[in-house]
């Protein structure tokens, strides 16, 4: 111990290392951080992991990342890794429709409505009288988020002029993809958020990305290496079962190996999920609205992914959507491994066939969200589902599917329903020495890698202020 002030950060996932990285930004600080994680590594949802039978590094879920998302790029800047992202120019991915096949959604990337008017008006998904309703949203969207906070999202865009069409052959995908929630049964308020963030911000703030190295070498190993030059403690491997409170004030965190005592000076930041924090709770806070909220925000919503590699190289695009499908995101991980964006191409080129865009690879990754009902399906039935949706893009893709890994994450993000404003907690908690990050907290993003990373930052600014470093 070395006698001053500590901040103890519980769990290693994006929030607590954005929060670690905020917090041991100043070399001068006076104070001592020591991060606390139960697994071996940091990352939490966030990682990735070699696997024999596909012959590669694979991520335990693939993720998207947005242009917008400005939290997770100053992170990591200051990871060093920030060229491990690659972005696309523009809105472009080629979305499948039951009814009309597979027709890019293609929107500039500017800030100029007018282009974004444009690009959705374009969008040969839906039939040319149904996109005309995308021009009435914007009109629709209320400047506080939260005051449409007790509708479903599915509610919102009826009264926004979307018909039952527009929503299930367009906005279905955009939501689940988004907040891994059905329209029914997502808040309208984290679809306004999304669309305030990105889409009605211009195709410029909408623009896909994507990890081209492995999720652990985006994130955690240089967090690891990070903390290590800036001096943070890094626990893995400690498992934290309890923290105790004693007149309003939060005294220590207790591991499976030890007990830690905080002194008055000292503080503790959760980044643990809502269903893990609800564990370690002192008895003595039970009856507080703060336990009230984490164990009303326990319940989780699932994510599948599912792994292909096939015997000899099928063609896909780079990124794939499928509407009122079982799978929803196909994605060429090869094309990706090689660092690829869709072709810029001037919009008269009327010569372009969608198959331009098709790239050869032996690895394809598949996205389920909110996949309550497939979780339960076997690793090889699960790969003839995705292959039969590859067939959908392209009929001629032989059937050689050589090795199938799925990865089924039960808790993937927390269920953010009609009403959830009011259960989200802040990063200051009614004990003054005890704060909250992570995806869930009052971000009011949808649980995503953003919304983490933002809500560690904004955790680690107001400890830094109660510590006087600010
Ligand atoms: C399959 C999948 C796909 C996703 N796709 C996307 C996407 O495309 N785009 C996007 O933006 N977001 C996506 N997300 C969401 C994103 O990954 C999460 O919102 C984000 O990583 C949450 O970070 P967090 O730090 O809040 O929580 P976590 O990552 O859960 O971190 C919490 C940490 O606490 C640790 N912990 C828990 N209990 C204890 C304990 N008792 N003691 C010690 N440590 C403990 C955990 O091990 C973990 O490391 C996806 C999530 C999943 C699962």
């Amino acid at each position: 111990m070395s006698g001053r002030p500590q901040v103890i950060v519980m769990g290693g996932g994006l929030a607590g290392i954005a929060a670690c990285e905020r917090l041991s930004r100043t070399p001068s600080r006076s104070f001592d951080i020591l991060l606390l994680e139960g697994r071996p590594h940091l990352g939490g949802r966030v990682g990735s992991y070699y696997d024999p039978d596909i012959g590669r590094e694979i991520d335990t879920g693939q993720h998207l990342f947005l242009s917008c998302y400005t939290g997770t790029l100053t992170l990591l800047e200051a990871l060093g890794t920030r060229s491990g992202l690659v972005f696309y120019d523009r809105l472009y991915l080629p979305l499948w429709d039951r009814e009309r096949g597979l027709h890019p959604l293609d929107i500039p990337g500017s800030d100029n409505p007018v282009a974004l008017a444009g690009g959705l008006l374009q969008y040969e998904g839906l039939p040319f009288l149904s996109r005309l309703a995308f021009l009435a949203l914007s009109r629709a969207v209320p400047k506080n988020d939260n005051d449409v906070d007790h509708l479903s999202a599915y509610e919102f865009l009826l009264r926004a002029g979307q018909r039952e069409e527009v929503i299930e052959r367009f906005w279905e995908l955009v939501i689940l993809s988004a907040t891994n929630l059905p329209s029914r049964r997502v808040s309208a308020a984290i679809l306004v958020r999304i669309l305030k963030e990105s889409l009605l911000r211009g195709g410029r703030h909408s623009r896909p990305g994507y990890n081209a190295v492995p999720l652990s070498e985006l994130f955690a190993l240089p967090a690891m290496s990070l903390f290590k030059k800036r001096g943070v403690t890094v626990r893995t491997k400690t498992r934290i079962v309890g923290f105790s409170e004693s007149q309003g004030r939060v005294t220590g965190v207790t591991t499976a190996q030890e007990a830690l005592p905080l002194g008055r000076s000292d503080h503790l930041l959760s980044a643990l999920p809502p269903w893990a924090f609800e564990k370690i709770v002192p008895l003595s806070l039970h009856q507080t609205p703060l336990v009230d909220q984490m164990s009303r925000l326990s319940y989780a919503s699932p994510i599948l992914s599912v792994n292909l590699l096939f015997s000899e190289p099928v063609r896909l695009p780079l990124i794939t959507g499928f509407h009122q499908s079982a799978v929803h995101w196909i994605f060429n991980r090869e094309a990706m491994d090689q660092r690829l964006t869709p072709e810029i191409r001037p919009w008269f080129d009327w010569s372009v066939q969608v198959e331009d865009d098709f790239y050869p690879t032996r690895v394809a990754s598949a996205t389920v969200s909110g996949a309550d009902d497939l979780l339960a399906l076997p690793d090889s039935e699960l790969g003839a589902l995705c292959l039969a949706h590859i067939k959908k893009i392209d009929p001629t893709t032989p059937a050689s599917v050589k090795s199938v890994r799925a990865v089924r994450d039960r808790f993937a993000t927390p269920v953010l329903g009609p009403g959830q404003s009011t259960l989200r907690p802040e990063a200051r908690t009614s004990l003054p020495n005890l704060w909250i990050a992570g995806d869930t907290t009052d971000t009011g993003l949808p649980a995503t890698m953003e919304g983490a990373i933002r809500s560690g930052y904004r955790a680690a600014e107001l400890i830094l202020k109660a510590l006087g470093e600010r």
